[in-house]
């Protein structure tokens, strides 16, 4: 059964139910027949043996009777009677009937109501017995009316041997009805499965036709279809990405080669040599950062988030960033400062939100022209670290917000072509905060400035760390084999720096 198609395992489902519901209906269908039959026999019966029981009533001595009884009840073509007296001698018997036979039929116990039953005598074969007791004239006797079942017995024969013949009939019937609706039923699965087979990548645009989207196929088709949606979505995701990072290799590549190739046309004095080469150092230094950028981009698709998390000392890793993007500040001509910076811990990967914090403000002065402010504030509400980085540069339009934070957006190329970006800071931004559990808002106005809010949960701070009583046992930590107490007690000693 585990290894059968389910064409044929429905088709054999379909058959045994309709086996069983056939073989149930045939015996219920022979019981009550049976039932009607006898239940018809025994009225018949009992109509015979009411008149004999009234002869007996009627007349007056034993040889009226049995003359009488010669007359009316001596031959019949089904049925036969007995009278019997109280001593078991036979008063009356019907030409079908012997003594010994009586004597075999006779029910016990007789009383005034009639009893039937079925008998079998061996040499008689199957009889319906219908008896009762009545007073009489010339003593207590017990009168009988008797059939045989042959007739009722060859009607059931009969209908078992139809029975016999159509059943199997019908339960082939219903096999054969059973495949083909199968069959039918699951037609649309072999389209499916062929038009699966044939999406390639290539033709990742077609659809598998969906008949009935009600249905348990239509259902399963139309799951197929938005299958199909999804991967030609991230198929042309990833052929624009890979579209858009070889042309952003392919630029600062031909740069590259286009100056060392003027240079080396003809003989240069060492200040055109030395110029050349500052240009194939920031090329190399563009072509650096965008392989990083690539890179970081690639891990993070991959899933691959920094697992070694630690508790990040946010406003000290703001601090580092403004005092490393100092110099760009004063290059631009932009005053670069923080705000309020208060004292907050998140958890999480280090480099990771460096690089945040490291990609906002960069932009926030890439974007803001000589003479404008860059102001960081670094503050904890309730369970999140906010951070604001707020540029009076020149601002982004509200048709290019909402794809800001897309790979390769950049809202002016022909100002990126002097910044250098790829578009790919916010970007990869956005994606570290989603895997630190925080998020990244940009709101803006054109020529009056960006801020940018970075929120992230703040880190939870051990019970025993918070009362501050429990400050933790040095004498049970060690590193690299030595003692972290000694080597605190060494460095406040003033031994160790
Ligand atoms: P990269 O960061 O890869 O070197 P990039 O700075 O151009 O290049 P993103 O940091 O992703 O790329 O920024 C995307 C675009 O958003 C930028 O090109 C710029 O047009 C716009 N943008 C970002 N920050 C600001 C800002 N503070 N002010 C104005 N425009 C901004
Ligand atoms: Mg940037």
């Amino acid at each position: 059964m585990k290894y059968l198609s389910i064409r044929w395992k429905l088709t054999l489902w379909y058959g045994f139910a309709v086996s069983v519901t056939l073989f149930a209906f045939g015996i219920i269908l022979l019981i009550l027949t049976r039932q009607q039959l006898l239940s018809r026999t025994d009225a018949a019966l009992r109509e015979e043996l009411r008149e004999l029981a009234l002869e007996v009533e009627i007349t007056r001595s034993e040889t009226d009777f049995v003359t009488s009884a010669n007359t009316r009840f001596l031959h019949h073509d089904i049925y036969d009677f007995a009278v019997i007296d109280s001593k078991g001698k036979t008063v009356f018997l019907s030409a079908g009937l012997s003594e010994r036979s009586v004597a075999a039929i006779a029910p016990d116990n007789m009383t005034s109501e009639i009893r039937y039953e079925t008998r079998d005598v061996a040499e008689l074969g199957a009889f319906r017995v219908a008896g009762l007791s009545r007073e009489s004239s010339f003593g207590h006797l017990t009168v009988l009316s008797v059939t045989s079942l042959k007739p009722l017995i060859g009607e059931m024969y009969a209908l078992q041997m139809v029975m016999a013949v159509l059943l199997p009939l019908a339960i082939g019937a219903a096999l054969v009805g059973g495949y083909f609706f199968a069959n039918r039923a699951l037609a649309p699965v072999n389209t499916i499965v062929e038009m699966a087979n044939s999406v390639t990548i290539d033709s990742l645009n077609r659809r598998i036709e969906v008949p009935n989207p009600r249905d348990e196929i239509g259902r399963l088709a139309a799951t197929l279809n938005s299958l199909i949606a999804r991967l030609e979505l991230a198929v042309n995701e990833i052929k624009r990405f890979t579209a858009d990072a070889s042309h952003e290799l392919r630029t600062p590549l031909a740069a590259l080669r286009m100056e060392a190739e003027l240079a080396l046309r003809a003989d240069r004095s060492p200040e055109q040599y030395k110029g050349a080469l500052r240009v194939v150092v920031d090329e190399a230094t563009r072509l650096g950062r965008l392989a990083d950028q690539l890179l970081t981009l690639s891990r993070q698709d991959a899933g691959i988030v920094d697992r070694a998390r630690a508790t990040v000392q946010l406003d000290a890793v703001v601090q580092d960033v403004v005092e490393q993007l100092q110099p760009l500040a004063s290059d631009h001509g932009v005053l670069l400062k923080t705000g309020k910076i208060q004292a907050c811990q998140v958890d999480g990967d280090d480099a990771g939100l460096r690089q945040v914090v490291y990609n906002v403000v960069e932009n926030a002065l890439k974007y803001t022209d000589g003479g404008g402010t860059v102001l960081i504030h670094c503050t904890t509400r309730q369970k999140t670290v906010v951070c604001e980085i707020t540029d009076t540069g020149i601002g982004i339009s509200d048709e290019h917000l909402p794809h800001i934070f897309n790979r390769f957006y950049r809202v002016d190329l022909s100002r990126h072509s002097e910044s250098g970006g790829a578009g790919l800071g916010l970007s990869i931004a956005r994606t570290t905060m989603l895997t630190h559990g925080g998020t990244i808002d940009i709101r803006s106005r054109p020529n009056a400035g960006t801020t940018v809010i970075i929120c992230l949960p703040k880190a939870e701070v051990p019970d025993t760390c918070k009362n501050g009583s429990a400050q933790p046992d040095l004498s049970k930590l060690s590193f690299a084999g030595t003692k972290i107490e000694s080597v605190a007690t060494r460095m406040a000693s003033g031994r160790i720096r």
